[in-house]
Order: C-alpha cells, then structure tokens, then sequence
C-alpha cells in the first residue's frame, strides 16, 4: 500500500521565503534552518509542521473563535462577500508600491487565510513578487490556512508579540481583528503600509436587525486608529449582496461575537441579502 508522506522539501520551499522576516519569540534573535526546524542563537527551537507552518506561541491558549466558525468564514469568503473589499485592498496596495518588483506582507489576525490569499493572488496581477505570512494567535486557523495555501507562510504568533523581525514586512493588514500598533509599527518597513479594516453600522445589519441588536458603529476604534497615525486615511466600501440560501447558516455562524448567536437562533430568517459596510483605515509609516 503506498501512503502518503509529507513532502518536507516541497514544504520547506514554500515556507522559506517568510523564513528570513521571523525571529525567536522567546529571545528575539534570528532563527537559522535546520532541516525543518527553526532554532534561533539561544537554541529556542521551533518545528515547521507539515502542513506548512510554524508555530511560534509556545504556550497553548483557548481562542473563542473554533472550527466551525472558521469553517463558516472560509464558506462565505470563497462565496464572494469580501470579493470587494479583496479587490480594494489589493488596489490600494499596487498604487501605494506601483513598480516595485517585490513586496513583503503580513496579515496580522489572518484567521483560516481565505481572504488574506484572496488578497494576495489579487495583487500578484499587479506585483509579481509577493512574500505573504499570514499571522493568528489561532492553531486551528493557521493549520486551515497552511493546508490550503502552500504559496504563503503561516505562523501562530502572539499579537503582543509578533515573531517578525524589526522593519521586515512592506504592507501590515489587520482585517476586522483586533491590533496592535505598537507591534505593528515595530514590523513595519520605513515606507510601508498599516491597512485596518473596521466593520460599519451597515456591515451584516440585516442579521443585527433579525437577531434584535442594537446598531454599533467602530467609531472608537477609529479614533484609536486616528491617535495613533496621524496622517491617517479612510474608504468606505459598502454593497448590498444576495445571499443563496445555502450560505445563509455560514453568515449566523461568522457573525461577530458580541452579537452571541446562540443555537436557537441559528435559524433565524434575515431576509436574502446582506450588506458589507466596511472601512478601511489606512496609515503610511
Ligand atoms: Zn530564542
């Protein structure tokens, strides 16, 4: 019977471009590759796993966000709801580096990467060279995003502590997660470029009017933002999309936290269309 083993060496070629941007999260040195395993001067080691990323948070922690609510945002994802806020973001990055030949990004909170890859495939039509690593405290999260997108380099990575490098990384995208700037401006090249996106009073409101929420907008979120990069600047994207039924379970599944859908609601009729009202903060650094 042949089995099927992993293929370190097609693995390690994939995980390699991202190799040079990490550091030890422990010590913060830089990791040298041995065989498939990071080790850094103080030998703090580190496996790349088989399905293609590292996991650098060595402390094992309980996220609220699981499976099936990864598996939801991927459904929804690959459904086209983001497709607009894909093509955007991706378009503001090849204006931002219009000629560069090659292009470093990190979505810092990439979830199960769907969309970061969305990104990323978008923007290789306009930038050739793109090294994207994909960061989430989540396991589960990177494991999808890992066996999924062998193109891209994923780790689990403490926000508070990103195992990148110092002024490694060209473009930081924080993508309706939480951030953190201090972090992010530490990642960031001279030059570069922070893109938050932050939900609106219109983003899945059908599903906040069906469940009884009140309306909440992430005006504090942006004037964080705002304190933090003054020369910060704003677009709004907002599309009405019809929903096909299959999908509309996935929506209740991915909606935020806060909203607490419970099983009872699960079923809850919202109606056969959706909004996505989103912003995207911008900060050149
Ligand atoms: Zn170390």
């Amino acid at each position: 019977m042949f089995l099927e083993t992993p293929n370190y060496k097609f693995i390690m070629s994939t995980f390699l471009p991202s190799f040079r941007f990490l550091r030890c999260p422990l010590c913060r040195k830089d990791f040298k590759l041995s065989g498939s395993t990071l080790i850094c001067k103080n030998k703090h080691s580190f496996d790349v796993a088989r399905e293609g990323y590292a996991n650098l948070f060595n402390k094992p922690i309980k996220t609220k966000y699981d499976k099936t609510l990864f598996s939801a945002r991927r459904s929804v994802t690959l459904g086209g709801f983001f497709d607009l806020l894909a093509e955007t973001l991706a378009g503001i990055i090849a204006v931002k580096f219009k000629g560069a030949s090659n292009l470093t990004i990190a979505d810092c909170g990439c979830g199960e990467g769907t969309l970061f890859a969305k990104i990323v495939n978008t923007a290789r039509k306009k930038i050739k060279n793109i090294d994207a690593v994909g960061v989430d405290i989540s396991k589960d999260g990177v494991k999808l995003a890992a066996g999924k997108n062998r193109d891209m380099s994923w780790i689990v990575s403490d926000l508070s502590n990103i195992a990148l490098k110092d002024k490694s990384i060209d473009v930081i995208l924080n993508i309706l997660s939480p951030a953190n700037y201090a972090e992010f401006n530490r990642c960031a090249k001279s030059g570069g470029l922070i893109l938050k996106v932050i939900p609106e009073r219109g983003y899945l409101s059908e599903i906040r009017r069906a469940l009884g929420k009140p309306k909440s907008g992430g005006e504090n979120v942006k004037k964080i933002f705002y304190e933090n990069f003054k020369n910060a600047k704003e677009t709004r994207i907002t599309q009405k999309q019809k929903i096909p039924q299959a999908l509309k379970k996935d929506f209740l599944k991915m909606t935020p936290l806060s909203w607490s859908v419970g099983a009872e609601q699960e079923n809850i009729d919202f109606g056969g269309e959706l909004t996505l009202d989103l912003t995207i903060l911008q900060a050149d650094i």
